[in-house]
């Protein structure tokens, strides 16, 4: 059993205060959904457990097994057992996906003996096409085709804690079926713990969510169960809008910085 603890976090981005004091914790085979609006800090959020450069974390602590998450650089991250799967997948032109798994798998002393025949299997499961596992890391993919790549990294690596940040956006009906399975079917044969963001329930229809958090204001405002999703969906997040105003103060105009080529442009 494992179980990521994260406890009064707070973290800057650009001199802004974007995480005030969150508190989550995931254990193996949960399945917890944050929701919230645009700009809350959801994010922040998957790229501050990641170390992302950029993100300074200011408070608060992050364990995986007590182990302190936040004192290792990315690569140990994900060795302990840490999984990120982006909403913006980055494109690695010269690198193929079976370069990044070999080198995953050397990296834990896994044998990659049978990497090509589970990276095909994988890529089966998930009706991601072979073809695909020959191009460079993300290169001229859709967006759909890049959150099955996500999903297939996840079922090949096995991680104990993977973070999802809108694994569902870009996929169509089938893909999205298709994923959501596979992801619960990994909380079920590997014990696999999930914190997934997403804005729709229909990722939550087969990956079904134990607990549904609010995330605004850079902090866990509300948790439920599943129903809360579907509240959500009719609600939206009037709710928490003043809260929201605040959040979303940024030096730049249109709430991306421009030099910043991880900036998400539908935040
Ligand atoms: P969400 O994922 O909840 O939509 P984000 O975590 O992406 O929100 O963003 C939270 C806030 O932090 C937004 O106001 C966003 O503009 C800002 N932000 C995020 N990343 C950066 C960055 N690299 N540089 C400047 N501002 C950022
Ligand atoms: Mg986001």
């Amino acid at each position: 059993m494992s179980e990521l603890v994260i406890k009064g976090l707070t973290a800057t981005v650009a001199g802004n205060d974007i995480l005030r004091g969150v508190d989550l914790t995931i254990g193996s085979g949960e399945v917890h959904a944050v929701m919230g609006p645009n700009g809350a800090g959801k994010s922040t959020l998957s790229h501050v457990l990641l170390g992302k450069p950029g993100y300074e974390v200011t408070g608060g602590s992050v364990t995986l097994d007590g182990k302190d998450v936040l004192a290792l650089p990315t690569w140990e991250r994900a060795q302990a057992g840490l999984f990120l799967a982006m909403q913006y997948p980055t494109e690695v032109p010269g690198v193929s996906l079976f370069d990044v798994m070999e080198a995953s798998f050397d990296a834990s002393e896994r044998s990659s003996s049978q990497l090509q025949e589970l990276l095909e299997s994988e890529a089966k499961r998930i009706g991601f096409d072979e073809k695909f596992l020959l191009r460079p890391l993300n290169v001229d993919l859709s967006g759909g085709e890049k959150k099955r790549n996500e999903t297939l990294q996840l079922g090949v690596l096995a991680p104990k804690i993977a973070v999802l940040d809108e694994l569902d956006s870009g996929l169509d009906v089938d893909a999205l079926r298709d994923v959501s399975r596979r992801v619960e079917a990994l909380t079920e044969d590997t014990n696999l713990g999930v914190l997934v963001i997403t804005h729709y329930t229909r990722l939550l229809a087969e990956l079904r969510p134990d607990y549904v958090h609010v995330l605004a204001q850079g902090r866990i405002v509300e948790t439920g169960g599943p129903e809360l999703a579907n509240q959500l969906e009719d609600t939206g997040y009037a709710e928490y809008a003043e809260e929201v105003v605040t959040t979303s103060a940024t030096p730049f105009a249109s709430g991306i910085d421009p030099a910043d080529p991880f900036a998400d442009p539908l935040a």
